[in-house]
């Protein structure tokens, strides 16, 4: 490992060179290479997080730019998990990075994620969510979610132990089954996807060093500088948490 790389990092005192290197064995999986991906895995990387499975069919297009500032306009029309892969190796050479050009959908969650120690929603459509909530929680590994519309954005993790809340306790899948909005089609104002991002990893980083869980759905507000925290938990009513 190239210990300059984590200079600051390991300087900061907030975790050991043997803590730096327990965080990089962890395997993550990412679904979705966009708006909020670029924040999360920026960060992960600087934080030492080095294996990474990206799994996005998208190619990148210019009104992508302003909220995906890891790919520039020589990439536009190119696959973005290649992209994301080619550029962070740049900066970092030991990353392994496996870069899956496919729209993520519940076998291929399903057979991946019992490959990672954490999964990380970075997706921007209702149904894509429900898939990882699921899978997540029939296998039990932990997952963070980063989601944001409009003026808002969100953050809930889950461990998915037995009493964890999961994404369906809050938000039940009636209530969505119908909507075919994604967050792309109902607009985001960029800068929430970066707090949405950098606070997925303050809670990688916390979970993977000291197994601190929040409780909360985390919300940033834009319009009046907000940060909440709404206390979560299990729904005894919820039907992935409960199934019969
Ligand atoms: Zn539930």
């Amino acid at each position: 490992m190239n210990h300059d790389l984590y200079k600051a990092l390991l300087n900061s005192q907030y975790l050991s060179t043997k803590e730096l290197l327990r965080i990089s064995s962890k395997k993550i999986l990412i679904i979705g290479a966009g708006g909020i991906c670029h924040p999360f895995i920026t960060y992960a990387c600087s934080s030492g997080f080095k294996e990474f499975t990206i799994v996005d069919n998208d190619v990148i297009e210019e009104s992508n730019l302003s909220r995906q500032y890891l790919f520039s306009r020589a990439d536009l029309g190119k696959n973005k998990v290649n992209v994301l892969n080619q550029r962070l190796n740049q900066t970092y050479p030991n990353l392994k990075i496996d870069a899956v050009c496919m729209r993520a959908d519940e076998k291929f969650l399903f057979d991946a994620a019992q490959e990672h120690d954490f999964i990380i929603d970075c997706s921007d459509n209702f149904l894509t969510r429900y898939q990882i909530s699921d899978v997540s929680k029939e296998l039990k590994i932990p997952l963070i979610m980063g989601f944001g519309g409009k003026d808002q954005g969100q953050v809930f993790f889950t461990s998915n132990q037995s009493s964890s809340p999961c994404y369906e306790c809050i938000f039940p899948r009636d209530d969505f089954q119908e909507s075919e909005i994604s967050c792309q089609t109902a607009g985001i104002v960029p800068l929430l996807l970066g707090m949405v991002g950098s606070y997925m990893n303050m809670i990688l980083l916390n979970y993977t060093l000291r197994k601190i869980e929040p409780k909360f759905l985390t919300v940033f507000n834009l319009g009046d500088n907000g940060v909440r925290q709404i206390s979560v938990n299990q729904d005894p009513n919820c039907t992935n948490c409960f199934k019969k």
